[in-house]
């Protein structure tokens, strides 16, 4: 005889940092619920790998934070006691072909090509503050792309490709795979593109965490009550009837539930079966929003050797294969890297190849602009990280919408579907793409979830698909 599992008050679905946040606050309701992970490790696209000779940790997904405008992470990061290491930004930058500049300057391009970009950019600046990141809407720039909206504001070939490194770094997509509109609202949730792409204070990329950024993961699954995550357990259909969800599993195991909360990227809903099938907008952004395309390569060495050359560690590249480097080393701990980043058509192109010829790529173009081939070639450890091959990502670091998504459909992003309700950092308003946007997404979904919940138990009304 099979025993039936008992009703929980919700299952939240993926163990990333969404799904986490929004199974702890469920709980620290006093409801009941577990979490369901495909994997057998949770934090999703956070990912801290130990380096073999013992010094220190790799972040192969997200990395950086900041302590302001990033108040859950920060909140977490004391939280969980983590300590931080600030993003080193003396010495110089570096752009391919083109040659050294200070951080946070502009390269020395020839010509007008650095003064056109810098009116470019400060023109996406302006523009992205205009968007009211509750009802994102600006003139037309949702039926163009972010190419289209660069060459509209003047921008020449340098400006272009300019912007292909944000779109690169910063989505893994091409500037003509994202909505204009999307993209400037993407960036205003951040606080602007000036401020997205800051690796200073209130930057996106201003802290990094010691122990890496899994240990908020970690964190957050062992404040659950114990035995709730449950790992190696894709999740295939989400069946409903008024007022009741059942979960069915890959190996057939079956979880009742009055609420489910999806914490899987929206392009993934389509990896799930769902009885009565999603419709409507619902559809439409899972079938038309996509993940970009960001890999990593960190090549660790025995010292920082770019610091005696009076460089910063990071550069940038037109050509690829990867688009930029930062320098991700923990002084303290005495572990010194670089992290690559391909991205996009480059990363795409850079994934077919065989694993040694990856690796030879990245060491080239490393060695090549930072002219010291001597050094470049001896990494003491190479940590690689395709996330598009990942069957339970596809892709990163957050899905993008192409033009005239957002506005067909954007508003059904959070919108619940009967008692499946909506997380991940590509729904928040602040911060999306980021762990900042997928902690306060998180919040977000138990909330509603804790809402209807304490409703139906007053009203006695049981909810209606
Ligand atoms: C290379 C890279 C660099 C990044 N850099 C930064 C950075 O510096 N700073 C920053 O703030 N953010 C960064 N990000 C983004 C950040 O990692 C994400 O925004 C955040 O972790 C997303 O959390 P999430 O919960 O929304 O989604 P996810 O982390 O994707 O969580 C979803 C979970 O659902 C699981 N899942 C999927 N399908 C199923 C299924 N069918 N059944 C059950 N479980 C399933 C997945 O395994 C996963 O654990 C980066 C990401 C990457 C990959």
């Amino acid at each position: 005889m099979s025993l039936k599992s008992p009703r929980l008050d919700a299952i939240v679905i993926g163990a990333g940092l969404s799904g986490l946040q929004a199974a702890h606050d469920v709980q620290k309701a006093g409801l009941s619920c577990v979490v369901l992970e495909a994997r057998d490790r949770v934090g999703g696209k956070t990912w801290s790998l130990p380096c073999a000779n013992g010094k220190g940790v790799v972040d192969v997904g997200a990395a950086w934070i900041n302590d302001t405008n990033q108040s859950k992470m920060f909140a977490l990061t004391k939280r969980f006691g983590l300590e931080t290491i600030t993003q080193r930004t003396e010495g110089n930058c570096l752009a391919h072909d083109v040659g050294a500049f200070p951080y946070g300057g502009i390269p020395p391009f020839l010509g007008d090509d650095g003064e056109n970009m810098r009116q470019v950019r400060d023109k996406i600046e302006e523009l992205c503050q205009k968007i009211d990141l509750r009802k994102p809407a600006l003139e037309n720039y949702d039926t163009m792309n972010f190419e289209e909206l660069v060459r509209h504001l003047g921008g020449k070939e340098v400006a272009f490709q300019t912007a292909r490194v944000w779109t690169k770094a910063m989505l893994g997509c091409e500037p003509s795979e994202t909505s204009a509109l999307w993209f400037l609202d993407y960036c205003k949730s951040g606080g602007g593109l000036m401020q997205t792409r800051s690796d200073m204070k209130h930057g996106g990329q201003y802290l990094r965490i010691k122990k890496g950024t899994q240990s908020f993961s970690k964190g957050l699954a062992a404040a659950l009550h114990p035995g709730s995550v449950l790992l190696n357990t894709p999740v295939t259909n989400i069946q409903q009837t008024p007022g009741d969800c059942t979960v069915i599993t890959k190996s057939g195991t079956v979880f009742y539930s009055k609420k489910v909360i999806l914490s899987i990227p929206t392009p993934l809903y389509k990896d799930i079966t769902f009885t009565p099938p999603l419709s409507g907008a619902k559809l439409a952004l899972t079938n038309s929003t996509k993940l970009g395309c960001t890999s990593k390569m960190i090549l660790c060495y025995e010292k920082p050797w770019w610091r005696s050359q009076d460089l910063s560690g990071m550069t940038q590249s037109f050509r690829g294969p990867y688009t930029i480097t930062r320098d991700t080393s923990n002084d303290s701990a005495g572990h010194y890297s670089l992290t690559s980043m391909p991205g996009a058509d480059a990363a795409r192109a850079w994934g077919t190849l065989p694993a040694h010829e990856r690796r030879a790529q990245i060491l080239a173009q490393v060695a090549e602009i930072f002219g010291n081939a001597e050094e470049a070639y001896r990494p003491i450890e190479i940590f690689e990280m395709e996330w598009s091959k990942e069957e339970f990502s596809k892709g990163c670091p957050c899905p993008v919408m192409p033009p005239n998504a957002l506005s067909n459909w954007g508003f059904a992003l959070r919108e619940p579907f009967g008692g499946v309700h909506f997380v991940g950092t590509e729904t928040a308003y602040e911060w999306k793409g980021y762990m900042e946007g997928a902690v306060r997404s998180g919040e977000r979904g138990a909330e509603e979830v804790v809402l209807a919940l304490g409703k139906l138990a007053d009203s006695g009304i049981s909810a209606k698909l």
